[in-house]
């Protein structure tokens, strides 16, 4: 059997590797539009400030491949595809390569919003960061153009991830997000307004509900201006507005389309034989564009490819970790029970803010199933959620790793419990008294019968 698969990203080569795993005759081919071997992302923003190099992005060198007896075909376009012949056809050349099972891992692209003049001003200081190229086109662009100030449009993880990295090249950064808040698809308000101060410190400016209308300048970039009228100077402008899954090729060989690749439960397109993984699909109505759901889905694929259809994808729960050094931030499943189509009874809440130590912990539970979680500045509860996360959990556990603790007035027995107050109980004020019976902070005793 000959497989094919379009993309070398992560969910191209885990796709391969499973298959190798699971079948050591077939044969594999990677064809990708990109010249390096698979290496990773994530790391793509430290490449730009010279953090990092190529060679320290590179996960798998050529002699993986061969060691796995995978063919891999670098700077290939695949343009067009005969289903009925079961054959793929590269860019610039005549003969077609025939499939026996075809697989897209085309990833996605960065998404760009309608910006005036955006287009006009893409390489002229107007740049987004997707691939290795991409960042060595940007880190060339700083040094040859005396770059001293950038803007940053989008405050997600990328594009805070990529401010940092802009602010260590010594560039007078700042971040303008559409949204009120940073980080809107991962964090609630009261975490977003931390996360701002914390980011802010770092020398970074924040602009929040600011919608770009405008790129300004001709043959080079001078700046930014917003749908209210303010204007913000730069030499660089660096767009980090989302993704969009890459279906054109899928679309002009008539696979059902949507936002992305329409899949099955074994990850099958609508077209037999021909199978979709990664950023690139949608399944019941979502699109993933995390690392995690790639390696989930790379191993269903690999099975249903070689025809064994036992394993099943039930969508990947979307976790997200800032990496920017000095702040611990990660996001996981649902942050707000409002957030959800079920919302009603059996949801449950339990938060600590604590503004001195720029820490946050939320936990979203729903009939003590653990559903989500934020946890900013208080590294110790990750691994808790994420081996837990849709599992049943117990509440006395959960205070104890979160340090959530209820405090009750000797007096009259009236509990405070931190993880329903905005406050932690020893930040009241000395004159705070209890609401019940006025008897004093001091009257009150940690209650520590659930350690
Ligand atoms: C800067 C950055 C940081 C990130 N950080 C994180 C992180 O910390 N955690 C996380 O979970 N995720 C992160 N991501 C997202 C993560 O990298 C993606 O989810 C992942 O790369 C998707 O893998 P993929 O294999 O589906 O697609 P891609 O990595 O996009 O690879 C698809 C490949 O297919 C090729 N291709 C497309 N069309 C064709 C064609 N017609 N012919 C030949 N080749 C084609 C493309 O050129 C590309 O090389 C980050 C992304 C970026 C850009």
């Amino acid at each position: 059997m000959k497989v094919i698969i379009i993309g070398n990203g992560v969910a191209g080569t885990f796709s391969a590797q499973n298959i190798r795993a699971l079948d050591k005759e077939a044969i594999i081919e990677i064809y990708s539009l990109e010249n390096y071997p698979y290496y990773t992302r994530i790391k793509l923003p430290e490449l730009i400030s010279k953090q990092a190099t190529t060679e320290d992005l590179i996960v798998f060198n050529e002699d993986w491949y061969k060691n796995k007896n995978i063919k891999v075909y670098l700077g290939k376009k695949i343009n067009r595809i005969n289903i009925k012949h079961e054959h793929i056809f590269i860019e610039g050349e005549n003969e077609p390569v025939s499939y026996d099972k075809l697989i897209f891992a085309t990833g996605s692209m960065p998404n760009i919003p309608s910006i005036k003049n955006v287009v006009e001003m893409k390489g002229k200081g107007v740049f987004t960061l997707r691939n290795m190229d991409n960042g060595l086109e940007i880190q060339k662009y700083i040094e040859k153009k005396d770059v001293k100030k950038g803007i940053i449009i989008g405050g997600g993880l990328l594009g805070l991830e990529l401010a940092k990295q802009i602010k260590n090249c010594d560039i007078e950064t700042t971040v303008v997000e559409f949204f009120p808040r940073l980080l809107p698809r991962q964090l609630d308000l009261d975490c977003g307004n931390m996360l701002k101060d914390v980011i802010e410190d770092m020398g970074i400016k924040v602009v929040l509900s600011a919608a770009t209308e405008e790129i300004l300048g001709d043959d080079k970039v001078k700046g930014i201006k917003l749908k209210d009228d303010r204007e913000f100077e730069a030499d660089i402008v660096l767009i980090q507005a989302g993704i969009r899954s890459t279906i054109d090729l899928a679309k002009q060989s008539n696979l059902e389309t949507n936002r992305g690749i329409i899949v099955n439960q074994f990850l099958e397109t609508s077209k037999k034989d021909i199978y979709a993984v990664g950023d690139c699909i949608e399944y019941k109505g979502q699109t993933w564009g995390i690392i995690p759901a790639c390696i989930e889905q790379s191993k269903i694929i690999a099975s249903s490819v070689l025809g064994k259809k036992h394993i099943e994808y039930a969508g990947t729960i979307p976790k997200n970790t800032l990496k920017i050094v000095g702040i611990d931030l990660t996001s996981v499943g649902i942050f707000d029970s409002e957030d959800t189509e079920q919302v009603g009874a059996g949801w449950e809440i339990m938060k600590a803010i604590d503004k001195k130590r720029n820490c946050y912990k939320k936990i979203v539970l729903k009939d003590k199933i653990l559903k989500g979680a934020i946890l900013f500045g208080y590294k110790k509860a990750f691994s808790y959620v994420n081996k837990n996360i849709e599992s049943e959990v117990n509440e006395q556990e959960i205070r104890k790793i979160l340090e959530l603790f209820i405090w009750e007035c000797s007096n009259c027995g009236k509990e405070y419990d931190e993880a329903k107050m905005d406050v932690l109980f020893n930040y009241l004020p000395e004159d705070w008294k209890c609401p019940e019976c006025k008897g004093p902070k001091e009257g009150f005793k940690k209650r520590i019968n659930f350690f």
